[in-house]
């Protein structure tokens, strides 16, 4: 009995000091405030936040007695940027050697740490939301990433993803090792509809968000200047690895940089196509009308093509054409960097937002593309992407206005997460 009302009296206790901690208050002085739905800037806007989540947002009007105000009256304020294609396991990869080094020297709790170091560059870079899309022989690590900055054991973004993609067998590095060596390989090896199934079951069981698998391989131009491609998976393997990820709940990304790749993935009904350099017309007609996302990743194409050589550069110039008739034909372009493709300590990847301007985007589409268009990829419209009540409390700050300069991104001063400040240089 005494027992029973000591746990009753718990039962009251406990819920009152969560709820005490969770009232926190602060509110920010925004100077100017991209909120990431409307099209104009707010001037001296104020943002009330409680706990983890956005209370209020107002033009002008005082913060309530008591609350502490976090003064960003000269910085212009934005929702946390997303970037929906990223690697924290890869530290670059521009050529294969740097690639197999990785797989073969690096055990996979070091590049674990490394992907928690990785993945707390990205956040004070402003991107507090990264779609990790495939772990590159890291098996199931980004579970451990994501888990631990969910616990809030280390800073980062919040986190969906992919763990180890799907291609073929013999598809996918690392190649080219005496067949007498059992060397990693990068992606599952996949092979067969009841295979493609199975590995989707796997992966989901492991705690992937997302599936992810390679469409194609082998990117060339023919003499009808498209560029074309290898497919990888049969139509029937594709669409069970799609089938099978829907039934379960989960969405699919295809890597696909050819044509034909890019249309096989279509063909499979994957709901992102990544990097896409060889859309075509009546492609990204299909893309808009179907509502399939461009994820462009930009900045590891250019980053990537002086060094390659072969066909890359050609590649980034068709990639930079399709881009600007793929805002006029309406196809959602979601920003991803592969940033793990280039070193994460190298370059910025709010690069990203810059080529979407110099491409065709006004700033204020640019900013969308790394702020709503992701959350609503992600199926997250209702919680991030945008400064709203009712949002987790996701905010960064800049000193200048990227509307005139969309530079202004890479120089990120203020980061917000869930409420948390984890960066101000705006004192
Ligand atoms: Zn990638």
């Amino acid at each position: 009995m005494r027992r029973s009302f000591a746990a009753f009296l718990l039962s009251l206790v406990i819920p009152m000091l969560a709820l005490a901690q969770d009232a926190h208050r602060v509110a920010i002085r925004a100077g100017r405030l991209i909120d990431g739905k409307s099209d104009k800037l707010i001037e001296n806007a104020l943002i009330v936040i409680e706990g983890e989540k956005i209370v209020s947002v107002t033009a002008g009007g005082s913060a309530p007695a008591g609350v502490e105000v976090i003064d960003l009256s000269k910085a212009t304020v934005m929702p946390g940027f997303m970037d929906v294609h990223t690697h924290v396991m890869l530290n670059g990869d521009i050529s294969a050697e740097e690639y197999d080094e990785q797989l073969l020297k690096e055990s996979i709790p070091y590049r674990a740490i490394l992907g928690a170091r990785n993945a707390h560059i990205a956040l004070s870079h402003g991107f507090t939301t990264l779609r990790d899309l495939e772990t590159e022989g890291a098996m199931y690590a980004d579970v451990d990433v994501k888990k631990a900055i969910a616990n809030g054991e280390v800073p980062g973004p919040r986190m969906q993803v992919a763990t180890r993609a799907m291609a073929p067998t013999g598809m996918y590095p690392l190649l080219g090792y005496s067949w007498e060596l059992k060397v990693p390989t990068g992606v599952q090896y996949v092979d067969g509809t009841d295979g493609a199934r199975k590995a989707v079951r796997e992966q989901a069981m492991y705690g992937a968000d997302w599936i992810k698998y390679y469409s194609d391989r082998r990117y060339h131009f023919e003499a009808d200047n498209v560029l074309h491609s290898m497919v990888n998976f049969t139509d029937e393997e594709a669409k069970a690895i799609v089938d099978e990820a829907h039934r379960i709940g989960k969405k699919v990304a295809a890597h696909a940089i050819g044509s034909d790749g890019i249309a096989a993935a279509l063909r499979a009904g994957v709901d992102t196509i990544e990097h896409g350099d060889g859309l075509t017309d009546a492609l990204m007609d299909e893309m808009a009308k179907r509502g399939i996302y461009w994820v462009p990743t930009i900045t590891v194409g250019l980053y990537v093509a002086p060094g390659r050589g072969g066909n890359w550069q050609r590649m980034a110039d068709l990639q930079r054409e399709n881009f600007t008739k793929a805002i006029k034909k309406g196809v959602k372009i979601a920003l991803g960097t592969d940033a793990g493709g280039f070193d994460w300590k190298k370059l910025n990847e709010a690069k990203e937002f810059e080529y979407y301007v110099q491409y065709g985007m006004t700033p204020m589409q640019a900013i969308r593309s790394g702020t709503s268009v992701p959350a609503e990829l992600l199926g997250w419209s209702e919680k991030v992407g945008t400064v709203e009540a009712g949002k987790w409390a996701d905010i960064v700050a800049v000193s200048g206005d990227p509307l005139k300069d969309i530079s202004e991104v890479e120089n990120v001063k203020f980061v917000m997460k869930g409420g948390t400040v984890y960066k101000n240089e705006l004192h």
